[in-house]
């Protein structure tokens, strides 16, 4: 299961190493002796972990690397270049700004400024200090759903925030946004395109046309979504909502979600690249070398991993970003096996689908006559469900969202836990018949005792 292709890591290791050939030869000591209990003894705490590459991980979003991208990454650490600047990562800085425009041509973005960055926590920081140092003093709103990053973000960038109610799909509400812009003091409208609970798509067109008619800026956190750009299993309303992208202003989007890419790999991208003029600085000891644009002049970020560029570039490579393709297969695999393990789970009495899934995320739980008796039921058949190799998530969502779904459950609590799956994983799809087998026999073991 973990090591895909690590046989072919070796011609290609041979090759860069005989790019340095003409250097006199020099070999790190290593001690194999005194490593090698360690890196076993590494392994075994390394045990404690769910099994996230498996298929029966349907638990967080955590989407396995693709074996192109561990390859590359694990090539790349032999150098270890800093793209920071040119100086210490030349070639990877052509490959960032190479994988990035790949990226932003999902979005027609050709004349877009962007660069990778540590994550989504970070690219959405970029987004919101650029919105900020355009609009300063006026606040940033966000859906009640969003990321509970975008209040903590402009807490530290010291602009106010205000949360935008929800609609019973966990989607932005539109008159809630429209009062709040009717203020005349929001700057900036966070559209949030794939929420983390519920994978829910805020209605961007209609946010775009609000934010036009009062004029504030439009930030669409898509670090959880933006690859859906290209499915062609979107529902009719989110194709819409994706192509909508385009016209907003700036994107942050995870290559570590959803693009096969090992963690420490996020982007941003802005539609207007004259943004870049916040970022410029001097710093001449740092490219006193060399006179092109360096990453480090367009990111708040300094010493960023190379690695991380190179295994995107080498992804891109074998799995372009284009509509039809493999990539994009895999994330129309997602939304079928979502929508197929609802209309599943739809025709059992004792299941209860809270959401049309708008992604590959869905939520469901069992049912039962009260909130408290649902929330109790979900955690035990996460843990049955964990006790046979399927490892589910719990969600706790609001009374305010769910009430009108679910009209004759007694609200004794006003908050229910629910059961949660998000279906990333290619292979999803065909292994809907164990993960079903495994929820019924969870189920059936939680009713019995
Ligand atoms: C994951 C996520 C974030 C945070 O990104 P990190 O990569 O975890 O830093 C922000 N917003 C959304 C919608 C996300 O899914």
């Amino acid at each position: 299961m973990l090591t895909t292709g690590f046989d072919l890591l070796q011609e290609a290791v041979a090759h860069l190493e005989g790019g340095f050939s003409s250097l006199p030869e020099f070999a790190p000591l290593l001690d194999g002796a005194a490593i090698r209990p360690i890196l076993l003894e590494t392994a075994e705490r390394m045990r404690d972990n769910y099994p996230y590459p498996h298929p029966l991980y349907v638990g967080q979003m955590l989407k396995p690397p693709h074996p192109i991208a561990r390859l590359a990454y694990a090539l790349a650490q032999l150098i270890n270049p800093n793209n920071h600047a040119l100086d210490g990562g030349r070639a990877s800085s052509a490959m960032e700004k190479e994988a990035v425009a790949h990226i932003a041509s999902m979005y027609g973005w050709d004349q877009a400024l962007g660069h990778l960055t540590s994550g989504g926590t970070f690219a959405n920081l970029e987004g919101l200090w650029i919105a900020g140092r355009l609009a300063p003093g006026k606040a940033v709103v966000a859906s009640e759903q969003a990321h509970y990053t975008h209040e903590r973000i402009s807490a530290v960038l010291q602009l106010p925030f205000h949360k935008v109610a929800t609609d019973d799909a966990a989607r932005m509400s539109l008159p809630a946004l429209e009062k709040l812009l009717q203020t005349g003091e929001i700057g900036t409208v966070v559209a949030t395109l794939g929420t983390s609970a519920v994978g829910a798509v805020d209605p961007l067109p209609e946010i775009l046309e609000l934010c036009a008619r009062y004029g504030a800026r439009c930030h669409v956190d898509t670090a959880y979504g933006g690859y859906f750009r290209l499915a062609s299993q979107l529902s009719e309303r989110n194709a819409r909502i994706f192509e909508a992208i385009s016209r907003a202003d700036s994107l942050a989007i995870d290559p570590h979600k959803h693009g096969l890419q090992p963690y420490g790999c996020g982007c941003i991208l802005f539609r207007d690249a004259s943004v870049g003029r916040f970022y410029k600085h001097d710093s001449p000891y740092t490219y006193f070398s060399s006179d092109e644009l360096h990453l480090g002049e367009i990111s708040l970020e300094c010493s960023r991993a190379g690695a991380s560029a190179v295994a995107l570039w080498a992804t891109h490579r074998l799995l372009p970003l284009v509509p039809g393709g493999a990539f994009a297969q895999g994330l129309d695999s997602g939304l079928l096996a979502a929508r197929e393990l609802g209309q599943r789970l739809a025709g059992d009495a004792r299941w209860k689908v809270l959401f049309e899934p708008d992604l590959d995320i869905l939520i469901w739980a069992p049912v039962e006559a009260s909130a408290t008796q649902v929330s109790a039921r979900s955690q035990a058949i996460f843990d049955e469900a964990a006790r046979r190799g399927l490892h589910l998530a719990l969600t706790g969502l609001p009374r305010e969202i769910l009430e009108a779904r679910w009209p004759e459950l007694e609200w004794d609590a006003p908050r229910v836990t629910c059961l949660r799956a998000c279906l990333m994983k290619p292979e999803h799809r065909d292994w809907l018949g164990p993960i079903w087998e495994r929820l019924q026999s969870a189920l059936g073991e939680v009713t019995r005792g």
